[in-house]
């Protein structure tokens, strides 16, 4: 193709996010580089245009205003989104993102990766993703809530326990899964399977909110392993201290690994060492930041890339990674913890240098693969215990790992090609015999 003006961010003439197909760049907009790598493993499994055409497009998108009344009295509109990517294999399923970056092209990209990630994890569930441009570190609690509340009944008429489940993603937590359960509660009553990664005591599952650090570091140590890298003592730096980035550390350090770094927004830290993650958590609660830390030197988030590890496992946000400091990584092992770390440019470096990338479409599994435990125990009304939570984690997390593993050397690919090829075969498949195409 080529030739065409690339797209741009909300595009009204391009409501579902056809892209033209580019070359790897750091200049892709995240929806362009997902579908980036979609289209080269449709390439490779010969997926037939008319396929290709949905898969590489949403199913439906939702653009919401959101008036919220702030506590000096202003009414600030926000706008949230919900983008349902694709259905073949189930309910629509992804988290809800509340940060200064949402656009429509974020929540389309969060969207898609959520299809082929629940494929390959292999949880009956399609991909959506939702989110609310705002800034919600300069937010007060009933704020948020005010926010959360409006917005839940805007997009009430297109979730449902059998159609769309939200959860909790960047800037959103239990609570503001608690809001929507009850909002969506007030006009439908009582639906604990609406939302997942809930507070546990309105039917939230044991294990949820360290699910997906759990996951990552699972999957690090066969990473780990299958690259001959002992992960006890191994030097670990993770950009990001938010759920996801808090719990890597804290269940890597307890099996055995050491944590040599890690950031927040306003930058990260140091110790060759090792850090105490506990002792960093706390004075992160106090300080306001990881910054200062009294037993480590401070380093920019930037510099946390490219410090002496082992392992680095980017916990943050998209396209940190890019052609710039791909070259600059030290670490042999890459584990994506976050969505959409690396761009395509960075992602070809890394490839030649001969780095390790394990893919975020299976390494931050864990967090919706105990969402789907968390449906299904709502649905049953039949509380799980957490030992059992834990130990079926274990088995899909360590089962989806060795096929990616096995279908990469098989096929001679990247990790991430071996991954989307597994997740966009069986979205395919699915769509082809439901008669979708
Ligand atoms: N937001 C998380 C993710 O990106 C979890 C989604 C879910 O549990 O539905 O995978």
């Amino acid at each position: 193709m080529g030739g065409e003006e690339p797209q741009t961010k909300d595009d009204p003439q391009n409501p579902l996010g056809t892209v033209r197909r580019v070359e790897a760049s750091d200049e892709m907009t995240p929806f362009e580089a997902a579908t980036y790598f979609f289209h080269r493993s449709a390439d490779r499994l010969n997926v037939r245009d008319e396929v290709r055409a949905v898969l590489s497009t949403s199913y439906r998108e939702l653009a919401v205003q959101i008036p919220v009344k702030y506590e000096d009295g202003s009414i600030h509109v926000h706008r949230g989104y919900r983008v349902q990517h694709n259905g073949a294999r189930g309910p629509y399923k992804g988290g809800i993102r509340y940060a200064d970056t949402v656009d429509m092209d974020e929540v389309r990209a969060l969207a898609a990766l959520m299809t082929w990630k629940n494929a390959l994890i292999d949880v009956p569930y399609g991909g959506a993703k939702g989110g609310v441009h705002c800034d919600p570190t300069a937010m007060s609690h009933p704020e948020k809530e005010r926010l959360t509340r409006r917005f839940t009944a805007m997009i009430s008429y297109i979730i449902g326990v059998n159609r769309d489940i939200p959860a909790p993603d960047m800037g959103t937590d239990a609570q503001t899964m608690a809001w929507m359960m009850d909002e969506y509660g007030r006009k439908m009553g009582y639906t604990p399977g609406i939302v997942t990664g809930k507070p546990v005591e309105l039917g939230g599952s044991p294990g949820r909110e360290e699910a997906t650090g759990r996951g990552v570091v699972l999957c690090t140590q066969e990473a780990a392993k299958r690259a001959g890298m002992s992960f006890r003592g191994a030097a670990i730096a993770i950009q990001g201290f938010g759920n996801v980035g808090y719990w890597t550390a804290a269940l890597a350090q307890e099996a055995g690994a050491k944590v040599v770094a890690v950031s927040d927004v306003r930058g990260g830290i140091y110790n060759a060492n090792g850090l105490d993650i506990d002792t960093v958590l706390k004075h992160s609660g106090d300080a306001g930041s990881v910054q200062g830390y009294h037993d480590a030197e401070d380093v920019s988030n930037q510099e946390l890339l490219e410090v002496r590890c082992d392992i680095l496992i980017p916990a943050a946000i998209h396209g940190v990674i890019h052609s710039e400091n791909a070259g600059h990584i030290k670490a042999k092992l890459m584990v994506e913890a976050a969505n959409g770390p690396t761009t395509p440019a960075a992602d070809e470096i890394l490839t030649d240098r001969g780095v390790t990338v394990v893919p975020d479409i299976l390494a931050n599994t864990g967090g919706v693969t105990v969402s789907y435990f968390e449906w299904v125990q709502n649905i049953q009304q039949f509380r799980w215990e957490l030992d059992q939570v834990n130990r079926e984690l274990e088995k899909r997390m360590s089962r989806a790992t060795t096929q990616v593993f096995e279908r990469a050397t098989a096929n001679n690919t990247t990790l991430r090609d071996a991954a989307f090829d597994i997740g966009v075969d069986r979205v395919r498949s699915a769509a082809e015999v439901r008669g979708y195409v």
